[in-house]
């Protein structure tokens, strides 16, 4: 019966081909961008290809997580809250992940323990080896199933060593067992420290790391390895000796100024000519000249703005990825270098506004949570708004601009969202009806992708070109309809609607050059190959903005 079990499993993700990443010595060494870069090479040679991310923390998913622990929190189409690195798979690779792509422990422990109350382990002991390890490969092999994808790559967390990775590790090992030869790579992520004392690269930690994992049983087959410096030859020698790898599976990945250098320097490094190899797949040509375009035009900017994103966690750019990496796309779609300048809400004041924000091309106004920063934001909209500064509000940044004008414009003296101010006399933003009765926190907001139409003529409709469309949501707070036609006749029009629940999706300002907010999240669709139309048009407004004002 087990082997029968195990057969047909086999038998189901037999055409799709696994590579799994792990990490070494330290965490933050980008195994994100090298596993996307390697997608990102794989497909170009026609190869369907999709990243998972197995997060060993405890979390069902990052959504309850303050953006100071993992930086932001990423949502995919189908609404899953999810790990920053699923915004690089598919900002390099231009597909969508879902659910599915990233796991934690925290879920699969919730579904074995779930089975377990059902009874559905007819009596047994409930163990890590087998039922956590099994479920885990449930979870590899799931997206495998539906034969979309020629290859899967796996990020595992974290780092080899650490005590919650463990188990994940072992499903690994299970994993290469089970999928038997030519269908399984690993590749180990390490650093290559150097020290400035003796003026040496060092392979110690990374002979270490790769032994840790050997002990764990999993042989690396190609080890990428960071470093600031060039491996010489002796090192890379010395690297696949003590690390049992073959010396062109030694490769290295230097430091970049831009994290879209990777797939370029990893394609010097025969990165997945080594994989195709291991995987017994035909090594062809990748066909990169759209990302080779897309890096001309980043890297020869004819023009140069600066952009004020005004947020509350900007010591921490990884907080606002998406936000940053649509303004690179953006930026070069329309060949301009755009500055991005991170400036704390809690800074700024209707006083000292112009004095933070006059050099400014064009201001953000950031997603976000709770009361912090809220007055500074409101200010800055109000200097965005009485100065003609292009202007973008996001999420939170939206529903501050329409505070903003109700107080100001309106004269609604202390209008509010009930979210910072429960008992406000106009509760301009408002709790959805629908979630005026969940009390808990995790997975409930309103989540993913909704439909959206625009209004004929709007900036909206200008920059998509189309009428009706799809985009991310991660809030519990809505533009209140009450107040609608009050900011209508002021001149704040609601040009995008969602057509089932006819929340209010998208505000324009009438009288304003590009003055724009969404209770959606557009940054979570921006692609290299697809830069999201508003930034892209944002970017252009600011462009303008700076040649008729500062010239
Ligand atoms: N805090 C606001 C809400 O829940 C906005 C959320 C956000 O900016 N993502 O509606």
């Amino acid at each position: 019966m087990a082997i029968f079990a195990l057969i047909t499993s086999m038998g189901s993700k037999s055409s799709t081909k696994y590579i799994f990443v792990t990490g070494g010595v330290t965490s933050s060494l980008g195994k994100g961008i090298i596993s996307a870069s390697l997608g990102k090479l794989l497909q170009a040679r026609g190869l369907s290809v999709t990243i998972q991310k197995f997060d060993p923390y405890i979390n069902i998913d990052p959504g309850t997580l303050n953006p100071y622990e993992h930086g932001e929190c990423y949502v995919t189409d189908d609404g899953a809250e999810t790990d920053l690195d699923l915004g690089h798979y598919e900002r390099f690779l231009n597909i969508t992940t879902s659910q599915a792509n990233n796991v934690t422990t925290g879920k699969i422990y919730h579904t074995v323990i779930t089975k377990e109350r059902r009874g559905d382990y007819l009596g047994k002991t409930v163990q890590v080896i087998p039922h956590i390890t099994d479920e885990i490969k449930r979870n590899f092999f799931k997206l495998g199933g539906n034969g979309k994808y020629d290859i899967i790559i796996t990020e595992i967390g974290g780092c080899v060593g650490d005590i919650e990775s463990l188990p994940f590790i072992e499903a690994v090992r299970q994993a290469k067992l089970e999928l038997g030869p030519h269908n399984f790579v690993s590749i180990h992520l390490t650093l290559i420290p150097y020290l400035e004392a003796a003026g040496e690269l060092k392979t110690k930690p990374t002979q270490h790391s790769v032994k840790q994992l050997q002990e764990e049983g999993i042989q690396t087959d190609i080890l990428v390895c960071r470093s600031s410096y060039p491996l010489p030859m002796d090192i890379r020698k010395k690297l696949a000796l003590f690390c049992n790898v073959q010396l062109n599976c030694v490769i290295e990945a230097l430091d970049v100024k831009t994290i879209y250098d990777v797939p370029i320097l990893m394609r010097k490094e025969k990165l997945a000519d080594r994989v195709l190899t291991l995987l017994k797949l035909p090594k062809t040509e990748p066909d990169l000249d759209e990302w080779k375009a897309f890096l001309g035009r980043l890297k020869n900017p004819t023009e140069e703005i600066n952009i004020g994103v005004v947020g509350k966690y900007v010591e921490l750019p990884d907080a606002y990825k998406s936000i940053a990496e649509s303004f690179v796309h953006a930026g070069a779609a329309n060949e301009c270098k755009v500055n991005v300048k991170w400036i704390s809400a809690e800074s700024i004041n209707d006083a000292d506004a112009d004095e933070i924000l006059n050099g400014m091309d064009g201001i953000l106004v950031a997603p976000g949570f709770g009361e912090r920063g809220i007055e500074g934001k409101i200010s800055t909209i109000k200097y965005a708004r009485e100065n003609n500064i292009p202007f973008f509000g996001v999420c939170l940044g939206m529903q501050c601009a329409v505070i903003e004008f109700s107080r100001n414009v309106l004269g609604l003296k202390n209008a509010a969202s009930t979210e910072f101010n429960a008992k406000t006399k106009y509760p301009i933003i408002d709790l959805m009806e629908d979630q005026k009765s969940i009390t808990i926190k995790g997975g409930t907001m309103r989540l993913g992708a909704y439909d959206c139409h625009l209004k004929k003529g709007s900036k909206a409709h200008q920059a998509y070109n189309k009428m009706h469309i799809s985009e991310r949501h991660r809030h519990r707070y809505e533009l209140n309809n009450v107040y609608k036609k009050q900011l209508e006749q002021a001149g704040m029009i609601a040009t995008g609607i969602n057509p089932k629940s006819k929340l209010v999706e998208i505000i324009e300002l009438k009288d304003h050059p590009w003055f724009l907010g969404t209770q959606f999240h557009p940054e979570l669709k921006s692609t290299v190959q697809n830069p999201h139309p508003l930034f892209v048009n944002f970017v252009k407004s600011a462009v303008t903005f700076k040649k008729n004002i500062r010239q």
